[in-house]
């Protein structure tokens, strides 16, 4: 088989469940690729970041080193960029300081907070999102 390259970008938890799966799916086939994109080097345990708001416990708590989570996976490259751009065309994942070639791609880029234009919320309310926590 031609070598096959599977982009994910996105290491939350859509990301890195995605790609636990197929690397361990194609663990025995040498022509298949995992690039991993993510802005982060770690994954955030997005479920836990209230507690990170409440000051119960540190962010980096929360936090957990993708480089460890993907150790055993000799099939899964971690790359630690933005995503900017897909060229569909060209079938590249375009990154803020690279390009990497797809056959197929999935984007577990999650979400952002949305107010629903409700007044005030935008000016004074907090959204709990990674990085955005109100400050300690
Ligand atoms: C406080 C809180 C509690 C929650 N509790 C629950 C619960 O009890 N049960 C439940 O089912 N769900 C819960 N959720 C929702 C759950 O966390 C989300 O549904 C889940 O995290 C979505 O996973 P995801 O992989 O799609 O996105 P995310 O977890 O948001 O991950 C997206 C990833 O993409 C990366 N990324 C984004 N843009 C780019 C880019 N351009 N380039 C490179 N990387 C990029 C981000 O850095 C991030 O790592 C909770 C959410 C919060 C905030």
């Amino acid at each position: 088989m031609a070598q096959k390259n599977i982009v994910i970008v996105g290491a939350g938890f859509a990301g890195v469940y995605a790609t636990k799966r197929l690397a361990k799916h194609f663990k025995k086939d040498k022509d298949v690729t995992i690039t991993l994109i993510d802005r982060h080097s770690y994954f955030t345990y997005m479920t836990e970041l209230h507690e990170v708001a409440a000051d119960r416990v540190p962010e980096d708590a929360i936090q957990y080193d993708l480089q460890r989570l993907f150790a055993r996976r000799k099939n899964v490259k971690l790359v630690t960029d933005t995503a900017t751009t897909i060229d569909r065309e060209k079938k590249l994942v375009k990154t803020k300081h690279g390009a990497y070639p797809y056959d197929y791609v999935m984007l577990g880029i999650g979400s952002q907070p949305n107010d629903f234009g409700t007044p005030g919320v935008k000016d004074y309310g907090f959204t709990l999102a990674p990085g955005n926590t109100p400050s300690r």
